[in-house]
Parts: structure tokens; C-alpha cells; sequence
């Protein structure tokens, strides 16, 4: 069994129960981890809290330095993390490969970031007085990260609230833990004890590194009703809460667009990680001239995709991550049919061990089925027809996540009314579900409105400070007493 790693030591912790966990692709278990309790998240907390004394002291260049050497020994063992990441995770191999590059560049961007951005000197309120503006840490951040990005989603946390001077307590996902404890033994062992903890448990565990007195910060990533959850125990004790929520991104295909590439890039949002991605698509808007073209490239396109076990590099979509998510799939299409959508391609579970489901394109939806209006999570793409341009941002518009939009034109009309009219925190342009280290990734409306990556993702860790400081210490002429002329 597999146990938490707290002040630079692994240990098995308070709890004689575990978690099993299983490869999506077999459901055979692969491994065992603790089910962390709330001794074993104050352990943590109280190992993050006594780093933090002096890692809030390293300079910036040192913690720079420390955060490349993380980032090194990620890339050293890339082969390592990618072959266990693909079977606890699922996703085909080469979408693993650009996880793993994706985490060790984080630490890379984040270190540099940390290395110069540190608040400002304003202009002073008088001639002898300095007034500086301080970012400082929080101190010790709970990072709570689910299964679908695990090493990303825990990197776009912990190198920007390490390099902003935090310690954190990580909580992984219950479904891919491994993962993170390898990266304790291969990549955060040089680190001084604390400053990165681990505990491994559940959503009770979760909830334990939430209630902790000592964690001023939750940095979340996860589901609506799991942040609602978090927000209502956080809002009381006034803690500084970090949030990207769920999405039900919309693509958008304008009359312009080639139908081929346009399909291609379709179902690459929609279907990557199995459609488990924040923000895949999952409504899709054609016009309705290019209805019928566009949607026999997205059909052949679809029925030529391979299903299969992450590790074969011939499988394009690999299994969804447990029954409990493809169940939902299932629900989704069943309501769907039930109200009038046609299946074109897939609409079933197949006959093979793992939790697959067949990616699936559906016609005739409209915004009174749950395809169209919650979280499918799922490979499913429905497609819906629009008359003109303004019907299509009012249906785009029309959710109540707020995650990312992807449009598909060369009218730099349609592009600058989508971008503007558009209520989503990234807006893609024919490049769907590309991310930037430098540009800020997260959403609006009940998807929470936390930034991760760019300067907005280190700003998220630091607290700002108003330093006023009268260098000579004169008195001055406003104080008490009123009644009676101060000397100068
Ligand atoms: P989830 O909410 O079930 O779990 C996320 C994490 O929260 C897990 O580690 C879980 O153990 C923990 N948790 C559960 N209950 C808790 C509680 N009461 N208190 C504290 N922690 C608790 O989400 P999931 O199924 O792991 O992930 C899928 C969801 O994540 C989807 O909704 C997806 O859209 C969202 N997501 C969002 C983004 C984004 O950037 N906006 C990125 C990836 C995933």
C-alpha cells in the first residue's frame, strides 16, 4: 500500500482502511493507497506550517533554483510518470506525454515568474516617506485536485504557491493518487521536509483539509456541487478560496468555414481524455447551410477512431475513468433520445472489459435536454443548428458555466462580436483547447472565477501588503491634540 508523504517522510498515517485503485482501461486494481483521516491532514498542516517559517525566507532566486531542480527531475523520470499516469488515469499515451511536459514546464514558468515579480514601489504621500506595495504567501495552502489532469492540475497550483513563498498540502484525487506520491519520491524529495505534503484519502479527507484552522487558502479544481460544498465552509471562516469549477463549453462553426477542418477540430475538443476535460466541448452550433456537409466529415471522422487501452499507441480515445462517470453518458443520451435526438454515430457502452463508451455524435438537441444544459463529461458530441450569427452567442450564452468558447471562422467580424460577446474566461479561435504558461486559464459564472498560469496564477497565491513608512519618524501637525499648535 501506498501512504501519504508528510514532512519528507513517507508514512502510513492514522487510518488502517485504504482506497483501491483501478486501471480504467481493465478495472483490475492496480495498487492500494491510505484513506487519509483528519490526525493525518493536521499532521500535514502542522509539517506545512513549520516549513513555511523559513521557506517564506528563501529568496526568490534560491526558490527559483529549487523549482527548475523539480522540473528536472520530472523531466528525468517523464517515462516513468507517463506510463503510470496512462494506466491509472486512461487517456491515450501521447496526451500523458504532453501532461508530463506540461507539468515540468509549469515549475520552469513559475520560477522565473517568482524570480522577478514582487510587488512595486508607489509614488509617497509626502517627501521622506517611502510607500511600497508587498506580495506575500498566505502561508499553508490546501491544494485539492481531481482525477482528470492530476499532475497538471497539481502543477498550475503548487509551482505558483511555492514560488510566491506558500507550503502546501496536496489532496489528491481518490482515483489517480499514484501519480502524485511518485512525484514526492522522484521530483519533491529535494525540497526541505514540509514544504510539500501529500495526503491521500477521499472527499472526507478533503473536507478535513477545508475545516483546518491553520490553511488560510483552498485552491480547488473539481465539480460545481464539490465547490459549493467547499464554499460553504470556507465563506465563514473568512478563507481565501481558489476556484475552477465545471464548463459546458460551446464551438461555434460560422457559414465561412471549411467543413473539413472544422469537423477535425471538433472533435479533437470534444473528444480528447474521452471528452473528460473542463473544457471540451460539448455543444456544438452549425449554420444550418452547413449543416449537412459538416456533419458527415464529423460522422466518418468519429467511426474511424480507435478504442482502446492508453498504453496502445494505435488507440485514439481511451476509457472514461470509472462507472460511475460513463453511467452518467448513458443518462445523458437516454434523455436525449427520449426528446426527440437522433444517435449518427456510437450512443452505446461496448462489449469489452474497462469503463468505455463509444464516442457518439448527436443531431436534432436542443436546450431542454441535459446534453445541452449539464456537465456531460463524457465523449459525446451534440450538434445543434442556428439561423444566424446572434442566435448562435445567445444559445452560446445560454449555460451557466462560463469556462472557455471556441469559434471557427476567418471573419474577424464574427471574431472580435464572439470575444466580446462571449461570457467565458478563454476564447478560442480556430485552435481549440490550446493553453499558454503566460496566458490565464479559468472562468466566469458558476465556474468560479479562479485564474491559474500567467501572472494572474501567481497572484492568486500572494496577499497583498501597503507598507507606509515615515523613514525620519517626524510628528505630524494632524495628530491629537487638536486644541493645541504641535511644534514641528
Ligand atoms: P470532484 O469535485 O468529485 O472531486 C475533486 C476533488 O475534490 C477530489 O480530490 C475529491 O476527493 C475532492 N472532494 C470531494 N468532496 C470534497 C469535499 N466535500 N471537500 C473537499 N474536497 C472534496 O471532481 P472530479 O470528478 O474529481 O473532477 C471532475 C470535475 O472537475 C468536472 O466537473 C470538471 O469540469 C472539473 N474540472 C474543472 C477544471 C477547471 O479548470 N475549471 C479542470 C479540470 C476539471
Amino acid at each position: 500500500m501506498k501512504t501519504h508523504y508528510i514532512n519528507g517522510q513517507f508514512t502510513s498515517g492514522h487510518s488502517k482502511d485504504a482506497i483501491a485503485v483501478d486501471n480504467p482501461a481493465t478495472g483490475d486494481v492496480i495498487e492500494h493507497v491510505a484513506l487519509g483521516t483528519a490526525e493525518d491532514i493536521d499532521a500535514a498542516v502542522q509539517a506545512a506550517k513549520a516549513a513555511f517559517e523559513s521557506w517564506k525566507r528563501v529568496s526568490a532566486s534560491e526558490r527559483a533554483e529549487l523549482l527548475h531542480e523539480v522540473s528536472r527531475k520530472i523531466r528525468a523520470h517523464a517515462h516513468q510518470i507517463t506510463e503510470l499516469l496512462t494506466r491509472e488515469e486512461g487517456k491515450p499515451v501521447s496526451e500523458n506525454e504532453e501532461e508530463v511536459v506540461w507539468t515540468y514546464s509549469t515549475f520552469d514558468y513559475y520560477a522565473e515568474l517568482g524570480r522577478h515579480s514582487r510587488g512595486r514601489v508607489i509614488p509617497s504621500t509626502e517627501d521622506g516617506v517611502l510607500n511600497m506595495v508587498i506580495k506575500e504567501p498566505y502561508g499553508v495552502v490546501g491544494c485539492i485536485v481531481p482525477w482528470n489532469y492530476p499532475l497538471l492540475l497539481l502543477a498550475w497550483k503548487v509551482a505558483p504557491a511555492l514560488a510566491a513563498g506558500n507550503t502546501v498540502v496536496i489532496k489528491p484525487s481518490e482515483l489517480t493518487p499514484l501519480t502524485t506520491l511518485l512525484l514526492c519520491e522522484v521530483a519533491f524529495d529535494h525540497l526541505p521536509p514540509g514544504v510539500v505534503n501529500v495526503v491521500t484519502g477521499d472527499g472526507q479527507t478533503g473536507e478535513a483539509l477545508v475545516r483546518h484552522p491553520d490553511v488560510p487558502m483552498i485552491a480547488f479544481t473539481g465539480s460545481l456541487s464539490t465547490g459549493q460544498k467547499i464554499a460553504s465552509i470556507a465563506a465563514p471562516m473568512m478563507k481565501k478560496t481558489h476556484f475552477e469549477l465545471g464548463g459546458k463549453d460551446a464551438f461555434v462553426i460560422a457559414d465561412d468555414a471549411d467543413p473539413e477542418l472544422a469537423a477535425r477540430a471538433v472533435a479533437y475538443a470534444a473528444l480528447i481524455n474521452a471528452g473528460q476535460v473542463c473544457t471540451s466541448t460539448e455543444r456544438v452550433y452549425v449554420p444550418k447551410p452547413l449543416a449537412s456537409r459538416f456533419t458527415d466529415n464529423l460522422v466518418d471522422l468519429v467511426r474511424s477512431l480507435n478504442l482502446g487501452d492508453g498504453l496502445d499507441p494505435e488507440t485514439d480515445i481511451g476509457p472514461m475513468i470509472g462507472d460511475k462517470y460513463r453511467q452518467k453518458v448513458v443518462d445523458h443520451i437516454a434523455d436525449a433520445k427520449a426528446k426527440g435526438a437522433r444517435v449518427l454515430v456510437g450512443g452505446g457502452v461496448p462489449n469489452r472489459r474497462g469503463y468505455f463508451h463509444e464516442p457518439t455524435v448527436l443531431a436534432d438537441v436542443n436546450h431542454s435536454m441535459k446534453v445541452m444544459t449539464e456537465e456531460t463529461f463524457g465523449p459525446v458530441i451534440p450538434l445543434m443548428t442556428y439561423t444566424d450569427f446572434d442566435e448562435a452567442i445567445r444559445l452560446t450564452n445560454d449555460s451557466i458555466y462560463g469556462l472557455g468558447a471556441c469559434l471557427y471562422t476567418s471573419d474577424a467580424k464574427k471574431v472580435r462580436r464572439f470575444f466580446e460577446d462571449v461570457k467565458a474566461g478563454t476564447i478560442w479561435i480556430n485552435d481549440p483547447l490550446t493553453d499558454n504558461y503566460a496566458g490565464p486559464f479559468g472562468g466566469m459564472k458558476y465556474t468560479g472565477g479562479g485564474r491559474e498560469l500567467g501572472e494572474e496564477g501567481l497572484d492568486e497565491f500572494r496577499e497583498t501588503k501597503h507598507v507606509h513608512w515615515d523613514i525620519e519618524a517626524r510628528p505630524k501637525p494632524w495628530w491629537l491634540p487638536y486644541h493645541k499648535k504641535q511644534p514641528q
